[in-house]
């Protein structure tokens, strides 16, 4: 007679009345409970992205049965106790060896990632069995309270992250280009900012230091004209005709006038410029 527990020591039902029934990659599949299910569903989706795609259509995907182990006449399978789901069955027949090392290491992977709080797994996958291969299975192969602590791990993960400012984000390279001011400490793609930082100094502070460094140097190229202007004057001292010169001062005086304007344009713009500066230098060290 088989027993009422199945194999990994979970309660084994003649239904799967009382079991929990979850979405995954598409897919209607049975767990034992609530954590069972949100287990299996991150196995089944990481599964999906990054072994092989969870072949819908051929409905070889399989999670609760009510039958014994394959080959024993006591044991209880674990899909009997909702806690064993078998993936791309087809693909993966029971006894032969199927998957790739690079598929295996993958698996092994996303298994040894879902664990209790000691970190311990709390899968176990046909493949690793050291006898018949069952590279289609996986199993719980925890208590159910480890597999809550497990489920309560993934639960929080995919929480909706809680974005107050002091959360850091990551420069991308756009971010890190944008706020690269000239004559400033460049930034760098990856580095970590909080999004209090960014909320200040990322976007219209920056924007105002642009604009400032723009109109200084536009400011610089003007006053580059009109010194080129005098020293013609002055050089037309030396060599040129009385009427050269005459024409020269004149031109030159109109142009140190407007330079003298320019240059006191230049100081405002930068004594602006260094107060907008100054309030980032008081900004703590990101
Ligand atoms: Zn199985």
């Amino acid at each position: 007679m088989a027993q009422r527990y199945s194999q990994n020591g979970w309660k084994a039902e003649t239904t799967a009345r009382n079991f929990t029934r979850f979405q995954a990659c598409g897919e209607g599949w049975w767990a034992a409970n609530d954590d069972v299910a949100v287990v299996f569903t991150e196995f089944i989706e990481r599964f999906n992205a990054e072994v092989e795609p969870v072949y819908q259509k051929l409905l070889d995907d399989w999670s609760y049965a009510n039958r014994l182990i394959r080959g024993s006449s006591t044991v209880v399978s674990n899909h009997g106790s909702g806690t064993a789901i078998d993936i791309n069955a087809t693909k993966h027949p029971l006894g032969t060896r199927t998957f790739s090392a690079k598929k295996l290491k993958s698996m092994r992977k996303i298994k040894d990632g879902i664990t209790d709080d000691a970190g311990r797994p709390v899968l176990r996958l046909g493949a690793d069995y050291t006898g018949r291969p069952d590279e289609m299975h996986v199993e719980i192969n925890a208590n159910p309270a480890h597999v809550k602590q497990a489920a309560n791990k993934i639960r929080k993960k995919r929480e909706a992250p809680t974005m107050d400012l002091r959360t850091k984000v990551t420069l991308t390279d756009a971010g890190a280009r944008n706020m690269t001011v000239p004559g400033y400490t460049p930034r760098e793609s990856g580095q970590k900012l909080s999004l209090e930082y960014l909320v200040l100094w990322g976007g219209p502070g920056m924007y105002r230091i642009l604009g400032k460094v723009d109109q200084l140097h536009a400011e610089n190229a003007a006053l580059a004209a009109q010194i080129g202007a005098l020293s013609q004057a002055i050089a037309a001292l030396a060599t040129g005709s009385a009427a050269d010169v005459a024409e020269a001062f004149a031109q030159g005086i109109a142009d140190m006038e407007a330079a003298a304007a320019s240059v006191l344009q230049n100081a405002v713009a930068e004594l602006d410029l260094k107060l907008v500066v100054d309030d980032i230098a008081d900004e703590p060290a990101q």
